[in-house]
């Protein structure tokens, strides 16, 4: 049985950029993903700018701007009462875009695959064991060894229920998503409507597609889809995709020859549209520890190094994030501070451009 130096579950964007930087390292990579690509994923849809140098360093700059996307120029946020601000976004090549998960997920995990990563999909990861390597079980039967083990299997990850390290959560709220015929006048402008079962997300995606995300409590859920269909033309046979939990605590990223990545580790709020970053950057810093590892580079202070540049993504953001949580489980403060922005939109503007700025 062959054994590669790294099996990482999950081919999300987390799973494929480590996957990917993983090859360029010489590193023998697998990638077990359970679906067949392209498969679409609850998600707004929305790149934040921060994207872009992790792009350009998997070299998929042009092949990003090739797939059909809308470019973003502004955040239009609307208050329960129906009140607005606007506030643009950054223009230029590093501007803020929309793309189909389908479509940027099956780039992401082809170049993993081009880069000398051994993909397989449709194959979902069942069972774990560890005896001086990592046995991965798959519902097939099959069965895959590796001395160092990744879950990048996103906000539910098996691997951490497998290694009884899954935080306990409540299922405190639920997103729906769906594509939806694009409203003629929409424009190139990313909404985020508070409302009082909580808040839509709404952002073109291409010429004729809307990306239309609902997020609210399990009893408010259905409310707020009755709501989108009458506002939006949705038929009521519309498939709908669903997700949950929207929040739960965020586990270790690094342990003996086990790394989280992506969502797995941490889950943040959809509102600031982040999370397609921080799975991307988190997937490459962990291949770059590992490689150090598996080089024999000092363990310890690879992991310090790690620890520092994986505290660093988040630092300066996650505070906004939090603050986009709060507003959004109270919808009513969080139009109150839409009404504020009305009268003084500086503060709304300031934390905007923080989020919305370009990366490393
Ligand atoms: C409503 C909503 C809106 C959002 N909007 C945005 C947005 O606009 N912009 C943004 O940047 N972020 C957004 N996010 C967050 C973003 O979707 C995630 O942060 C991102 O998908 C995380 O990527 P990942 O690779 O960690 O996980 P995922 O994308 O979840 O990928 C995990 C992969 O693991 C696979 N998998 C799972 N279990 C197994 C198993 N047992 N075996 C094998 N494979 C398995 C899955 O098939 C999947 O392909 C949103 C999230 C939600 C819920």
């Amino acid at each position: 049985m062959h054994l590669f130096d790294v099996a990482i579950v999950g081919g999300g964007p987390a799973g494929s950029s480590c996957a990917a930087s993983c090859a360029v390292a010489g590193l023998r990579t697998l990638v077990l993903d359970r679906e067949k690509f392209p498969r679409e994923k609850v998600c707004g849809d929305c790149l934040n700018p921060s994207c872009w140098p992790v792009f350009e360093r998997l070299e998929l700059t042009e092949r990003v701007r090739d797939l059909p996307h809308s470019k973003l120029s502004s955040v239009e946020f609307i208050a329960i009462d129906g009140r607005k601000v606007i506030v643009d976004f950054p223009s230029g090549a590093g501007c803020e875009i929309s793309v189909k998960r389908s479509l940027l997920d099956d780039l992401l995990l082809n170049r993993a695959g081009e880069l000398g990563a051994d993909v397989h999909e449709q194959t979902t990861a069942t069972g774990l064991s560890e005896n001086g390597h990592w046995k991965i079980e798959t519902a097939s039967g099959e069965f895959f060894q590796a001395r160092i083990l990744i879950g990048a299997d996103g906000r539910n990850s098996t691997v951490a229920r497998l290694c009884n390290l899954f935080p306990a959560s409540e299922r405190e709220r639920v997103a729906l998503q769906a594509h939806v015929p694009r409203p003629r006048d929409f424009g190139e402008r990313v909404v985020l409507q508070f409302l009082p079962e909580g808040y839509s997300g709404q952002a073109p995606v291409n010429e004729t597609q809307l990306n239309l995300c609902l997020v609210g409590t399990p009893p408010t859920i259905s409310t707020l889809r009755r709501w989108a269909e009458r506002q939006f033309d949705v038929p009521a046979n519309q498939p709908w995709r669903t997700i949950t939990p929207l929040t739960r605590p965020p586990i270790p990223s690094a342990h003996e020859n086990l790394f989280f990545i992506g969502d797995a580790a941490r889950v943040v709020e959809p509102f600031t549209g982040e999370g397609i970053y921080y799975a991307l950057r988190s997937g490459e810093l962990a291949a770059n520890v590992i490689a150090k590892i598996l080089r024999g580079y000092d363990r310890n202070s690879a992991l310090r190094d790690f620890g520092r540049a994986y505290a660093q993504m988040y630092r300066g953001r996650l505070w906004i994030n939090r603050l986009s949580r709060a507003a959004v489980l109270r919808p009513h403060l969080g139009s109150l501070l839409i009404q504020a922005a009305r009268i003084s939109p500086a503060i709304l503007k300031l934390l905007t451009a923080k989020v919305v700025s370009p990366g490393r």
